[in-house]
């Protein structure tokens, strides 16, 4: 028996599925109204001050010739790092909230 020969039923089947598949689909593929864009979005960033600098965003420089985006500050002031004055994490930098609790218990265990 050839392909042909097993009859418009199965086509129908066949596109009857394919048709509830779309139907069931669509709304997840429609897109949804978009929320307006919030227009102030743009200039509470451009607000923001930089964590490196605290200067505000709107004053830098954003390079984007190489694949690496690189964001110049409007001057060489640095805000000062925030000193770390707990535990360090294994990348030296300061520990996490689960890293501080093996340090609890493994100093409860062993007496700090
Ligand atoms: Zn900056």
């Amino acid at each position: 028996m050839a392909r042909e020969d097993a009859g418009p039923d199965d086509r129908n089947a066949f596109t009857r599925f394919f048709d509830r598949v779309d139907r069931t689909l669509s709304p997840a593929f429609a897109s949804p109204e978009m929320a307006p864009e919030d227009p102030d979005d743009r200039s509470q960033l451009g607000e923001k001050p930089c964590p490196v600098c605290g200067h505000p965003m709107f004053e830098h420089r954003v390079d984007e010739s190489t694949s690496n985006v690189l964001l110049e500050c409007p001057t060489d002031e640095r805000l000062p790092e925030r000193a770390a004055t707990g535990p360090l994490n294994e990348f030296g930098m300061p520990a996490g909230e689960k890293r501080l609790e093996k340090i609890r218990r493994h100093e409860e265990r062993y007496g700090g």
